[in-house]
Parts: structure tokens; C-alpha cells; sequence
């Protein structure tokens, strides 16, 4: 299948990108990795005129970490991500790791999953449940927009057109914090989730109480949604079986799955129970493996 024909270019900062933008309007779209937006040309659901590829933009690439935050740039790839680092959760890398197969994964960029905005996408659903916040550069200069509210449904975002996501703000990671997550496809690899599900605990210096929690869900809502129950299921309560339980059993139920081709609602349903009870036993492992390696 080959590509329709389109205008090419290379812009080499973020105003000149923005500029374009602006100039060439709804008939130009921004080009990170292509994974979806090339797929989408090569079965006509997208005609733009010009792509722009972001790949010059320096202001895009690199993290960085400052003042107990970390700033990740939207060029970022799964691959980068999945390696981890010190200024990557440990969430964050698993979902990365757990998106597509490693050829993807090295194209995929962390702004492009964040604009198309899946349901069930791998990389947003760790980042919500991280409380990320996302920087949207537009002709009127920058705004921060908390992931938890940006999300709008499957592929809209409240970003505008003329905006280019430029990076993602979230905490730095730090000892007793710990992150699980899960994903139950219909196969192993190269699956989009039928149910994913992230979970974040920070937990208090006696590490056992939990001092903050956020479990995201995904394929169960047009876009990925965090469960305010499974939260105050947790918070300030024992880190333990009863507390999860409660909380998975909220999560359930907050979840708003529809049937479909690949799996009943019901299922679906069944599944946030299971896999965010795993996913917060994966979470307290690792915010105490944390705590000890700090001691
Ligand atoms: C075979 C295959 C398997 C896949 N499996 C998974 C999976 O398991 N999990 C999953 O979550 N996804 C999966 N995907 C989807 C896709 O890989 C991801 O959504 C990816 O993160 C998109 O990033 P990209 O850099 O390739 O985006 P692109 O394709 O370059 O762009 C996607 C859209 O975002 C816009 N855009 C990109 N970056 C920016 C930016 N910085 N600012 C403004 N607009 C921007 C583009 O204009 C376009 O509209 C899969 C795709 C394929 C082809």
C-alpha cells in the first residue's frame, strides 16, 4: 500500500515548527515516530498535505531533572523509556516496555501516545496514574495541562491544533514510591490491551501506611481514566490484602466497559478486578524494595 502524496518538512526549532503550524493550519500534521500517523496515510483515514516532522526539535528530546521533578521529552521513544534511568518510574517503564513489539518500540514516541490518546494506550496509562502533567507549546506561548483532565476521548485531547506537546512533568522517583502494572491482551506481543491497568502507591516512612495512591485503567472508557474509589480505598490505610481488595472491588466498579468484538463487558469488568489487585501487590513490592535499598 503506498503512501499519498504530501509536502515534507524539516523544521529545525520550536517556533519555526509552531510557526508552520500556524501558516498551514489543519492541512499540516506533526510527524514523531509515524507508527500511527503513517499507518493512518496508508489506509486514507488522514490526508494532510504536509507533515512536519518534529525530529529537529531539540526543545523535544532529553530528560531532565530539577528540584525533585523530572521533565521527559516528547520525542522520548518506548525503547528509551523501557531502559529505564534515574529519572524514568519504574512505572512508567514497564508500560513502555509492554507497547507493541521492539520494532515499534523504537519508533514510538511518548508525545505520539500521548496525542492519539488510546484507550488502552501504554504509555498514558502509567503517566496518569504518575499524576504527569503534559506541556502543550502553542502560538500564544505554554501551557501545563494535569493528564487527569487532558484525556477527552478516544484520539481527542484537549490540545488545539496548533499546539505541539513539547515534554511531560512529573515527580522525580524517590524511595518508597512503587509502581505496578498489568496488561491482558489476546496475545503475548503486539496486542492493543483488552484491560491495562496502572497503579502507584507512595507510602509513609514506616512503610506500611499508604501516603498517597492512583490506579489508572485503560480499555474500559473512551480514554484512559483513573479510579477516585480505588484511591480512597487506600490512602491512609494499611498497604495490605484487605485495603487492595477494597480497592480493586472500586475500581470494578468505576470501570465503564462495553462489549465489543474482542471481550464482553462483563469480562472486561472481571479483569480491572484482577489485574489491579496485581498490579497494587506489584506496586508495595516495589515501593518497599525501594524504602530498603535507601536504609
Ligand atoms: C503494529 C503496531 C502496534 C502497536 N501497539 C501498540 C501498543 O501495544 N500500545 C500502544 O499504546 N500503542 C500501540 N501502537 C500505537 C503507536 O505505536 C503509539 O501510539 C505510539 O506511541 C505513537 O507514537 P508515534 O511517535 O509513532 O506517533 P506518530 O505516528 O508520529 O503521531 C501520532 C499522532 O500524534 C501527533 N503527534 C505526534 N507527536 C506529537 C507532538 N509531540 N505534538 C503534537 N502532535 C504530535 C501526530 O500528528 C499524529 O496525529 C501500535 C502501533 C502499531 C503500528
Amino acid at each position: 500500500m503506498l503512501l499519498p502524496s504530501f509536502d515534507y518538512y524539516r523544521p529545525q526549532s520550536l517556533p519555526e515548527a509552531l510557526s508552520l503550524l500556524g501558516e498551514m493550519g489543519e492541512d499540516a500534521r506533526p510527524l514523531a515516530g509515524g507508527t500511527d500517523l503513517l499507518v493512518n496515510l496508508k489506509l486514507k483515514k488522514l490526508a494532510p498535505k504536509v507533515l512536519l516532522d518534529l525530529g529537529g526539535l531539540e526543545e523535544l528530546k532529553g530528560n531532565r531533572a530539577d528540584d525533585g521533578l523530572v521533565s521527559l521529552g516528547a520525542l522520548d521513544t518506548a525503547s528509551r523509556l523501557a531502559s529505564g534511568g534515574p529519572e524514568v518510574p519504574g512505572l512508567l517503564a514497564m508500560g513502555a516496555g509492554a507497547l507493541g513489539s521492539p520494532q515499534v518500540r523504537n519508533r514510538a514516541t511518548l508525545g505520539g501516545n500521548l496525542v492519539t490518546a488510546r484507550p488502552a494506550a501504554d504509555i498514558c496509562l502509567p503517566l496518569l496514574a504518575l499524576g504527569a502533567k503534559a506541556v502543550l507549546a502553542g502560538p500564544n506561548g505554554e501551557r501545563e495541562v494535569a493528564l487527569d483532565g487532558y484525556f477527552k476521548g478516544p484520539g481527542y485531547t484537549v490540545k488545539e491544533a496548533g499546539e505541539i506537546l513539547t515534554r511531560v512533568i512529573l515527580d522525580a522517583p524517590r524511595p518508597g514510591v512503587g509502581g505496578g502494572y498489568q496488561k491482558l491482551g489476546l496475545r503475548q506481543a503486539m496486542e492493543i490491551a483488552l484491560v491495562n491497568v496502572a497503579a502507584h502507591l507512595e507510602l509513609e516512612d514506616d512503610g506500611k501506611t499508604v501516603a498517597l495512591a492512583r490506579v489508572a485503567l485503560g480499555a474500559v472508557a473512551p480514554f484512559p481514566m483513573l479510579s477516585p474509589g480505588a484511591a480512597s480505598a487506600l490512602i491512609g490505610k494499611p498497604a495490605q490484602e484487605t485495603c487492595f481488595s477494597e480497592a480493586a472491588e472500586a475500581a470494578a466498579a468505576e470501570a465503564r466497559p462495553i462489549d465489543d468484538h474482542r471481550g464482553s463487558a462483563a469480562y472486561r469488568r472481571d479483569m480491572v478486578r484482577t489485574l489491579t489487585l496485581r498490579a497494587l501487590r506489584q506496586a508495595l513490592s516495589q515501593a518497599q524494595g525501594n524504602q530498603e535499598a535507601q536504609a
